[in-house]
C-alpha cells in the first residue's frame, strides 16, 4: 500500500491545451487526461495520480479494473463476444437468472445504455396500458418529474426540464405529464384514466443529488398500486450498491414494478442496461415488438453476470454503507465552512459550495490539482460518488483536501 504522500500528485504540471480538437463539443472535460486506472485511482498521461471522486457517474461502482469482471471479460473474448437475438447464447440465460433473482423479480429486457432502459420502459408501460389496463389507443400517459434526468434521446429530453437539454431539439414527444419531485399530492392529482406509469429517479442524481422525504416512495408505491399505475425506478445511477443497498428504493422498503439498470451494470468494461420486472408487464412484448443488436451480447452478459455475483454477497452494499457514513460525517462538518449543504446516501454526496467563494467547476479543478477528480452539476453542487472499493484513508483525504482549498479560497 502506497502511503498518502506518495499518493499525492505533484504540483504545475497542470495540462492546458485541449487534446480534443475532432471531438464534438457536447462535454467540457476538466482538463486531464486519464491513461489508466486501478480501484480508486487513475493515472494520467503525465504519470500524476488522482483519487476517482466520480466513478463516472456511477458506471465504475466497483473501482478500475476489478480482477473479477475483468477475468469475466477476458474469459468471454476468447470464447464468443457477439450472437444477435437471432440465437441463443449461453451466457444470457444465466445472467437474465441472477440479475432477476437479485432484483427479486423474474424477468429481464437486456439492452445497452441507460437511455435506452428508459426508452425501453417508456414503450413497455405504453403497451401494458393498451393491451393490459384498457387505455384509449393512442392516449397513454406517462408522469415524470421536474428536475428529471433519464437520459439524451428525443423522447427523453421531450420530458427534462432542463432547458439546456432541450432547446433547439424539439418537435418533442407527446405523452408525459411533469409534477414536482417529492410531491405525493401532486402525483396523485396528476393521476387519470390515461395514466400508465410513474418514472421517477428514487434520488434525483443530476439534479444534485437530491433525496426525497422519507415518506414518498412508500406513497408513490401506495398511490400507484391503489390507482393501477406502473411505478418505474430509474437505478441507473443510484442503483447497484452506490446508496448502501442494492436499489435505492430498498432504504425506503419500497419495490417499484420495473427497474431500470445501466452503469454499473457493465462493471465500467462495456455498457450494459436492463429492464427488471415481472412477466405481467414484461411479458407484454412480443418477438418483433422490439429489439437491440448488441443488446444482451454474451460479453456484456458475461459481465453483467460477474457484477451480479459481486453484489450478492451484500459486501459491497456494506461498505458503501459504512464508508458513505465516514464520508458523510466528514463533509457534513464542513457545513458553515464553505459549505452550504450537504445530501445524499451511502457513498453519493452532493456538495453545495458558498457561491461567494466559487464556483461549483473552479472548486472542481482546484481539487484536480490537488488529486482529486469531482464533477460539478448546476453551478454550486459538486458531487462524490468515488468507487466502493476506495479506502477508508482516501475518502478523509479528499475531505481533508476540500476543507483545505476551501479555507484557502475564504481568504482570497
Ligand atoms: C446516466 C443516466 C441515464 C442514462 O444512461 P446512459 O447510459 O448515459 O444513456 C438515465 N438515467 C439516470 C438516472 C442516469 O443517471
Amino acid at each position: 500500500m502506497t502511503s498518502l504522500n506518495q499518493r499525492r500528485p505533484l504540483k504545475g504540471q497542470l495540462q492546458t491545451a485541449d487534446p480534443d480538437v475532432h471531438l464534438a463539443h457536447n462535454y467540457h472535460p476538466l482538463p486531464v487526461v486519464v491513461a489508466s486506472g486501478e480501484g480508486a485511482w487513475v493515472t494520467d498521461v503525465t504519470g500524476r495520480r488522482y483519487l476517482d471522486c466520480l466513478a463516472a457517474y456511477s458506471a465504475v461502482n466497483f473501482g478500475h479494473g476489478h480482477p473479477a469482471l475483468i477475468a469475466a471479460a477476458k474469459e468471454q473474448l476468447d470464447r464468443i463476444t457477439l450472437t444477435s437475438r437471432a440465437f441463443h447464447n449461453d451466457r444470457l440465460e444465466p445472467f437474465a437468472e441472477a440479475l432477476a433473482q437479485l432484483a427479486g423479480k423474474d424477468m429481464v429486457l437486456p439492452m445497452n445504455t441507460g437511455a435506452e432502459a428508459v426508452e425501453s420502459a417508456v414503450k413497455v408501460a405504453r403497451a401494458w396500458g393498451y393491451r393490459v389496463k384498457g387505455v384509449p389507443q393512442g392516449q397513454a400517459t406517462i408522469i415524470v418529474m421536474d428536475g428529471n434526468f433519464h437520459g439524451r434521446t428525443t423522447t427523453i429530453v421531450s420530458f427534462s426540464t432542463d432547458e439546456q437539454a432541450r432547446a433547439d431539439f424539439g418537435p418533442f414527444t407527446p405523452g408525459f405529464v411533469v409534477v414536482p419531485y417529492g410531491d405525493a399530492e401532486a402525483l396523485e392529482a396528476a393521476i387519470d384514466k390515461t395514466t400508465v406509469a410513474v418514472l421517477l429517479e428514487p434520488i434525483q442524481g443530476e439534479a444534485g443529488i437530491l433525496v426525497p422525504p422519507a415518506d414518498y416512495l412508500p406513497a408513490v408505491r401506495e398511490i400507484t398500486r391503489r390507482r393501477n399505475v406502473l411505478m418505474i425506478a430509474d437505478e441507473i445511477q443510484s442503483g447497484l450498491g452506490r446508496t448502501g443497498t442494492t436499489f435505492a428504493c430498498d432504504r425506503s422498503g419500497v419495490v417499484p414494478d420495473l427497474y431500470l439498470l445501466g452503469k454499473a451494470l457493465g462493471g465500467g468494461i462495456v455498457p450494459v442496461s436492463a429492464v427488471v420486472g415481472n412477466s405481467d408487464i414484461l411479458g407484454v412484448l412480443q418477438p418483433g415488438e422490439h429489439g437491440s443488436t448488441f443488446g444482451g451480447n454474451p460479453l456484456a452478459a458475461a459481465v453483467g453476470h460477474a457484477v451480479v455475483e459481486l453484489l450478492a454477497t451484500g459486501e459491497m452494499q456494506q461498505r458503501a454503507n459504512e464508508l458513505g457514513e465516514r464520508l458523510h460525517s466528514g463533509l457534513n462538518a464542513l457545513i458553515g465552512h464553505g459549505v452550504t449543504a450537504v445530501r445524499g446516501a451511502g457513498l453519493w454526496a452532493g456538495v453545495d459550495i458558498d457561491p461567494a467563494l466559487a464556483t461549483g467547476r473552479e472548486v472542481c479543478e482546484l481539487l484536480m490539482d490537488r488529486g482529486i477528480l469531482v464533477k460539478d452539476t448546476h453551478g454550486s453542487t459538486i458531487r462524490f460518488a468515488p468507487p466502493i472499493v476506495v479506502s477508508e484513508e482516501d475518502i478523509d483525504w479528499a475531505v481533508a483536501q476540500l476543507k483545505e482549498e476551501l479555507e484557502l479560497l475564504a481568504t482570497r
